[in-house]
């Protein structure tokens, strides 16, 4: 028990309070640069911190940087991914195998500064759960920003989470509102929305912001398409998934009204003794409105049943829970409790 006792003890002086997740593809001429302007910023932090660099399956030297690193910086973890699994992915590994009870996420290519961490962490002291970082000076060509531009109101209009720059992947999390999110694709720029269902607070920054000066963009043209397409998924995450029967059902509306609509001009056309033809055809397509109708309810009702033995995070309610307060016992009572179940 005395031996649990110093190991626990042991164990908690060594957790950092800050874990910082950085992914990397490819970005071997920054990553040295990066990690000393890391190791500057985090000289005046009166806590522990680890950072932790993933390699998103890079094709050059970037692991061989992250190796040489490791052997001077002990609080540096490195991990390497088995092939490039994208931004989301990497930045998932991070928060999975990180220990501060703060995850900042970045880019590794400098684009971001270090020196924004500690604005975000005073932030974060406020008592949000999210601060994410608002590049209001963004130094990318206009090409990519009016696109951002647009997509960062439609996701504000539709989900009702304001934030003017999704993204700018400089943001801090608390471990408990991230680590339970279950992400895929290129989701990251979602990560508050998704939060935002579990009710965390969140709130955003004015984040510095540097022209690339070394390596390229990972992103082309094709962004623009992935992103309105994961807008259309986020729709439909943050509206119907915990209750996907209702989103089913509205879809099935348009199947109901046509249906009513040809079954009257069939009763119609066999009232009005119109050719038998015009009234099977009528008869014909109501039929196969309400047979789209019924499957499209079928369909809900099979998603409710998935979702249901599903461990989709934001529909379950332990990570709803901000704090706990129960009932404080008295000495006596705790006395009297204790000496009772030793008996
Ligand atoms: N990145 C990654 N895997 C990818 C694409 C990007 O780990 O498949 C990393 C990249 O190395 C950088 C960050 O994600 O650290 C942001 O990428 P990038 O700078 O290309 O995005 P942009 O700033 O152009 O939006
Ligand atoms: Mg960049």
């Amino acid at each position: 028990m005395g031996q649990d006792k110093v190991l626990f003890f042991e164990k908690e002086a060594i957790l950092p309070y800050l874990s910082i997740v950085i992914p990397l593809y490819n970005e071997e001429e920054s990553v040295d640069k990066l990690v000393a302007r890391l190791l500057e910023v985090g000289s005046g932090f009166k806590f522990a911190y680890e950072i932790l660099l993933i390699d998103d399956g890079s094709t050059d030297g970037t692991w061989k940087c992250i190796e040489r690193l490791k052997e001077k910086v002990p609080h540096l973890k490195g991990i390497k991914l088995r092939r490039n699994c994208g931004q989301t992915g990497a930045m998932v590994a991070g928060f999975d195998n990180s220990l501060g009870q703060i995850i900042v996420a970045m880019d590794g290519d400098l684009q971001n500064d270090p020196a924004d961490i500690p604005i975000l962490l005073d932030k974060m002291n406020e008592g949000y759960d999210i601060v994410s970082g608002w590049r209001k000076d963004r130094k990318d060509h206009w090409s990519r920003v009016i696109p951002s531009k647009v997509a960062n109101w439609m996701i504000s209009a539709v989900t009702g989470v304001e934030l003017h720059d999704y993204g700018c992947s400089l943001k801090a999390y608390r471990a408990e509102c991230i680590k339970p999110i279950s992400a895929y694709g290129e989701m990251h720029r979602f990560f508050p929305v998704l939060a935002s269902m579990t009710g965390a607070l969140i709130t955003e920054i004015p984040v510095s912001h540097y022209a690339r000066k070394y390596g390229t963009s990972k992103y082309g043209f094709n962004r623009i398409f992935k992103v309105l397409s994961d807008i259309l998924s986020i729709i439909l995450i943050v509206k119907f998934s915990s209750r996907p029967l209702l989103g089913f059902s509205i879809c099935s509306l348009p199947f109901f009204f046509l249906a009513v609509f040809f079954s009257v001009l069939s009763i119609l056309a066999i009232g009005l003794d119109w050719t038998h033809g015009k009234a099977l055809f009528f008869t014909i397509v109501s039929g196969l409105c309400f047979l789209g109708m019924f499957h499209l309810i079928a369909l809900g009702i099979v998603s409710e049943m998935v979702v249901n033995a599903s461990d989709l995070s934001h529909t379950r309610l332990p990570q709803m829970t901000r704090k706990v307060i129960s009932v404080c016992l008295a000495s006596s009572d705790r006395d009297a409790l204790s000496h009772h179940s030793t008996l």
